[in-house]
């Protein structure tokens, strides 16, 4: 059970927004290297800095205890650390106490063949698998050395072991935008739910990501042309709005940071997998609370959380276009998680 901090001060920011979800990056290194994400040649943290997975159960225990009510774990590829199923087991008893209500991660899926079961006997029951392609070329390219057939297998074990599946698809131009409704179609066979993702400027990747920017707005556009998309009200807790496309009975999700801002309803913080904690994905504002989490006690993160609240900025301010090619911030979305 939650204890009496969780009613008594319940995480809230300056602008009154009650902070129930948070993402824990588990590691920022990946076995794949897609291009609008990372650099070919990255330097990773240094291991020694990594918080251990124990630290991490414990860090979502006082998170937990303040009123977060769903955890994902990401990363980097977070199911190529070591010991992710056990972690979450450990965040996972939370769901059968009723003190959370999900735990999920998000995945490029290449170790879900392996990892699927283990995953589900945790307590979870949601996965985000990213898929931008499902040509074998295209894969290729886009994650510069990525095997499709290892992604596909890895969707096909996660549904087989019980775990619903959504479909993270970034939308880039001239690389998968023909792919876009053959993709939806596919997740509508499969019974799968698809999100398009708009690229954000986050860390300096080998191109220029201009190149590649495909507003979603336009993309929606063509599929109100093509199906009848009913918008609705349901949310996931996260920053995806989603549609019914009635003739396919399916469901399509689209995260708009860039052409349409969701920050007035943020809900999210997110922890790196070194204990720095940012309260938002656009800003390098963050809170280090590796320190208190491993000497000052449970009353020395509290109030490193508190003062986190204060600092939660209103919303983020990315650009993408031609005069804006660099990074809105410096760091990769594999350190703080998709
Ligand atoms: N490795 C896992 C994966 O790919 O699903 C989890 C981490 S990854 C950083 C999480 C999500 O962020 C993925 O869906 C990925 O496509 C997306 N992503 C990464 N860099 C991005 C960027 N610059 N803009 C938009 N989405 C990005
Ligand atoms: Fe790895 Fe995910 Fe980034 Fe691709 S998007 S490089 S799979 S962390």
């Amino acid at each position: 059970m939650a204890d009496d901090r969780m009613i008594a001060a319940p995480l809230t920011d300056s602008f009154g927004r009650r902070i129930t979800y948070l993402r824990i990056s588990v590691t920022d290194r990946c076995d794949l290297r897609c291009r609008y994400c990372m650099a070919e040649a990255m330097t990773f943290m240094p291991r020694s800095e990594i918080l251990t997975l124990e630290e991490i159960a414990a860090l979502a225990d006082a998170f937990i205890a303040r009123g977060v009510r769903k955890i994902r774990l990401t990363g980097g590829e977070p199911l190529i650390r070591r010991g992710v199923p056990d972690l979450a087991a450990m965040i996972g008893r939370h769901i059968a106490t009723g003190a959370l209500d999900e735990l999920t991660l998000t995945t490029n899926g290449t170790q879900l063949p392996k990892q699927a079961e283990a995953l589900f006997a945790a307590g979870v029951r949601r996965v985000n698998v990213s898929l931008d392609s499902r040509d074998p070329d295209v894969f290729r390219h886009i994650t510069r050395w990525g095997d499709v057939d290892k992604v596909l297998e890895g969707i096909a074990a996660a549904k087989a072991a019980g775990l619903r599946v959504k479909i993270n698809m970034v939308a880039l131009k001239g690389l998968n935008e023909d792919e876009i409704v053959p993709m939806l179609r596919w997740c509508a066979a499969e019974g799968h739910d698809l999100t398009l993702i708009e690229t954000m400027p986050l860390g300096a990747v080998d191109e220029d990501r201009t190149d590649r920017y495909l507003p979603l707005d336009a993309v929606r556009a063509d599929l109100a042309a093509r199906f009848t998309l009913t918008p609705l009200a349901e949310r996931s807790g996260g920053p995806a709005r989603y549609h019914r496309v009635e003739e396919l009975d399916a469901r399509i999700g689209l995260i708009t940071p860039m052409t349409q801002n969701f920050c007035e309803g943020c809900n999210r913080v997110r922890v790196t997998a070194t204990g720095r904690l940012y309260m938002c994905l656009g800003h390098d504002d963050r809170v280090d609370l590796k320190a208190a989490l491993r000497d000052g006690g449970r009353d020395a993160l509290d109030a490193l959380l508190d003062q986190a609240m204060s600092a939660k900025p209103l919303r983020h301010a990315f650009k993408i276009d031609a005069r804006n090619a660099a990074p809105a911030v410096e760091r990769h979305m594999s350190v703080t998680g998709g």
